[in-house]
């Protein structure tokens, strides 16, 4: 499927992906499991083919937020252990047991829910029992007040016929900034996870497989975190301060080309709004890029795209299939002309600060109708189009 691969694509580097894999396989060691995080379609890179990747690479887990993306993965041959980091309704039960997925329990209600779902369906379901250390969000509340609450209903949850608990995880909600108070926070996460896995442990007499808490920030900055597994998601795509100080490498690279190029007399609005008027004769490079391909529209009029004679200011609003910059300076860019959103070149981390978000956002927002190339040791691979046709 080609039909618009030279319109706007998404270059997904499987090269960049391996060596990041392999760098932070050095950072945390040979008897570290490494968990890669490959949620909403690994951060919009592909979660298939990103997951064959590390399955290829001998990475040991996966981790998705939901049954649908895990079902992808075991459907597309994925043999890997997978866990679901989110809710599942309690009538996948069976599926998750059938295809081997493993299943994050949040609180009682769910434990009560999925034990009672595998019980009926005659199966063992695996689960990961999720703590909540102060991210205030998923996770049998455990901090202040609730200690020992918190354990006794995980110590339940392990016990649960049709549960077998062969993990215990929290997540940092502050390991990625910068600051004492921050860092202060997640050592108080990290003391309290450690401590309910050693009352737990004792009560229950019997010690988890795995237990794990080190997302980016932590996988970067707090080694004593690591425990039996990591789970980063951002520094294997190679973005963020973290994988920028680690010496990583980005994995996707966003281009399109320059569809229509007029020359506007000075006073001229430029798209919806009149946002920009120019202020002198000038060059105007159309892109067929808009909010509908995973633009930030709050970007209108204030970033660059670059270009092979360097950064072209963005001018007027984004609109949803197409945004217009300012080349009046580039006579060598041309209809045709490669442009390069972010990636090598434009860095995503200073285009996420312009808009005021972070790098997630952006790789996230790629939308489906973006064909995703993917590349290794300098060759396409593979093409993907995710639209019906
Ligand atoms: C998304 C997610 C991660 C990965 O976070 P990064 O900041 O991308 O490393 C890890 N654990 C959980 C529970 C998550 O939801």
């Amino acid at each position: 499927m080609e039909s618009t691969l030279r319109r706007t694509w998404a270059e997904v580097n499987l090269d960049a992906i391996a060596y990041n894999y392999t760098k932070i396989r050095e950072k945390i060691g040979s008897d570290v499991k490494f968990l890669g995080v490959v949620k909403a379609d690994a951060y919009g890179h592909g979660s298939i083919q990103v997951s064959q990747l590390l399955e290829e690479l001998g990475a040991d887990y996966l981790a998705v937020s939901s049954a649908d993306e895990a079902l992808e993965l075991r459907v597309n041959g994925i043999k890997m252990p997978i866990l679901i980091l989110g809710h599942t309704p309690k009538e996948q039960v069976p599926r998750l047991i059938e295809y081997g997925i493993t299943q994050a329990i949040t609180c009682k209600a769910k434990a009560d829910e999925y034990s009672a779902e595998a019980v009926k369906a005659g199966g063992v379901l695996k689960v990961h029992i999720k703590v909540d250390t102060g991210m205030s969000r998923l996770g049998y509340l455990c901090d202040n007040g609730y200690f020992d609450t918190g354990v006794s209903g995980i110590v339940e949850a392990c016990k649960m016929p049709g549960l077998e608990a062969e993990g215990i995880f929290t997540h940092f909600a502050e390991a990625d900034e910068f600051g004492q108070a921050n860092d202060d926070y997640t050592k108080h996460q990290f003391e309290l996870f450690t401590r309910v896995i050693s009352a737990v442990e004792e009560q229950l007499n019997h010690k988890f497989k795995i237990r794990h808490c080190a997302n980016t920030g932590a996988v970067a900055r707090f080694p004593e975190t690591y425990l039996d597994m990591v789970r980063p998601g951002l520094l294997l795509y190679g973005y963020g301060e973290f994988a920028h100080q680690m010496g990583l490498r980005p994995a996707m690279t966003m281009k399109t080309t320059v569809s229509t190029i007029k020359i506007y007399p000075e006073g001229t609005a430029v798209s919806y709004g009149g946002m920009f008027v120019t202020d002198k004769p000038t060059r105007i490079g159309v892109l067929p890029y808009g909010y509908a391909d995973g633009f930030l529209r709050s970007l209108s009029n204030k970033c660059s795209l670059y270009t092979k004679e360097g950064p072209a200011k963005l001018r007027g609003k984004i609109c949803m299939d197409m945004c217009m910059i300012d080349i009046t300076d580039m006579p060598t860019v041309d209809v045709g002309s490669e442009v390069e959103i972010f990636g090598e070149k434009n860095s995503i981390d200073d285009l996420a600060a312009c808009a005021g978000t972070i790098p997630y956002e952006l790789t996230c927002a790629v939308s489906k109708r973006v064909p995703r190339v993917y590349y290794r040791n300098g060759e396409v691979v593979d093409r993907e189009l995710m639209l019906r046709m």
